[in-house]
């Protein structure tokens, strides 16, 4: 008798873990229901509090995506035309996409082969490059904790204060993570959160924020996220946005956040199993050394582009899912290729080739782990 086919694992399982949050989460979103204060209601202060004291930072400051957290750190600094906005090219694009919308230019940095994390020699030289051209202003960096691990973080705050140029943090796949033994969160002067739904703490919708110990900086953030408005609604002092975060989301995360500690731990225990399972078929990812990761993304290496495929394929016929990220380096994307100045970036061109990502989340079973590994390795089992 054959046994009965297994269910496929999928790269997120958000139902499961809806399932495991259900009363909590409904007591959360049906008091938001009763008050009726969808816009600014007493969830997102409380979830602001939560997050700030979570990180140890001095204040949260809850904002509509990711995104709009990166465009407010740096509309609030002022960065515009003549700027150059330095990050890597091996990211999500709303790294890049911001500096654009702004009117500043994104120079794009290449990033450490093994950790993939940006290469702070890049950075130096890509700085240096555009201060012989002597068209922009090196003016920012974004640092970028790639798939949930730390950026190197001493070496880009020497960077920024030898050039004196502001550093923030885009912590979009990394809060939960810790450097040195402290969460992350405070290694610039301002760091963004993004609370997407597959990220390690999801809403279920676009939600973000930003954390930061300057207070004067956060009263300009809440400022900036309302329309630039003053003490009161109706007085604007400044061209702001519409990102504000939603009482809802606000709620949802509240709920996720009773979990979220365990759910980080099961991540690096999935984590490590993978690295012993996989490691004589592909090459498991290096860790940024005296450092935990929020394991938003667990990505491996294969020897080419061809061997990528390949293993595509044999997990797709075990039933297991994998994603590409990123499959083209932002330097080469067509919305971005304008603005770059034509420099190679290879190991963010060789990376794009070669990386590939196991479902890694906390909804997954020891057996489900069993069948990822397997399904990497090419045998049968489970
Ligand atoms: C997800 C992500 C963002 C954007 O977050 P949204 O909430 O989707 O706007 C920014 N940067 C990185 C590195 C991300 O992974």
């Amino acid at each position: 008798m054959t046994p009965p086919a297994e269910k496929p694992i999928g790269f997120l399982d958000l139902a499961r873990q809806q399932d495991e949050i259900g009363p909590n989460l409904r007591a959360r979103v049906d008091a938001v229901m009763k008050h009726c204060r969808f816009v600014m209601g007493p969830e997102v202060s409380e979830l602001e509090e939560r997050l700030a004291a979570y990180a140890g930072a001095k204040a949260c400051v809850g904002v509509s995506s990711g995104t709009d957290a990166i465009q407010i750190v740096l509309m609030a600094e002022g960065v515009g035309a003549g700027d150059a906005v330095f990050l890597p090219a091996f990211t999500y694009t709303a790294t890049a996409e911001v500096p654009l919308v702004l009117g500043a230019t994104p120079v794009f940095v290449d990033v450490d082969p093994h950790t993939f994390q940006i290469d702070p020699a890049s950075l130096r030289a890509r700085i240096a490059h555009v201060r012989a051209q002597g068209k922009l202003r090196p003016r920012a960096i974004i640092g970028v904790d790639l798939f949930g691990q730390p950026a190197p973080w001493p070496e880009l705050r020497a960077i920024a204060a030898e050039q004196d140029m502001y550093l923030m943090a885009d912590c979009a796949q990394s809060f939960g993570a810790s450097l040195s033994g402290r969460k992350l969160g405070r290694e610039a002067a301002a760091t963004t959160l993004s609370f997407f739904p597959s990220k390690p703490l999801g809403a279920y919708g676009d939600a973000g924020a930003i954390l930061t110990d300057d207070p004067e900086r956060a009263e300009l953030y809440r400022s900036l996220r309302s329309h630039g408005e003053g003490k009161t609604r109706y007085e604007v002092l400044r061209t702001g946005m519409n990102a504000r975060l939603d009482t809802l989301q606000a709620a949802v995360l509240l709920a996720k956040m009773d979990t979220f500690e365990a759910d980080l731990r099961r991540r690096c225990e999935i984590a490590r199993a993978y690295d012993a399972g996989i490691a004589a078929r592909v090459v498991p990812p290096a860790r940024v050394p005296d450092s935990e990761s929020a394991w938003a993304i667990y990505s491996v290496l294969t020897r080419d582009a061809q061997d990528r495929t390949a293993l595509q394929e044999q997990m797709k016929a075990h039933d297991v899912a994998s994603a590409v990220y990123y499959p083209m380096p932002l330097h080469l994307q067509p919305a971005y290729r304008p603005h770059h100045d034509g420099v190679a970036l290879p190991v963010s061109e060789d990376l794009s080739r070669r990386i590939l990502a196991l479902p890694l989340h906390p909804q997954l079973t020891h057996h489900d782990v069993g069948r990822v590994v397997a399904a990497v390795c090419g045998h049968a089992g489970g």
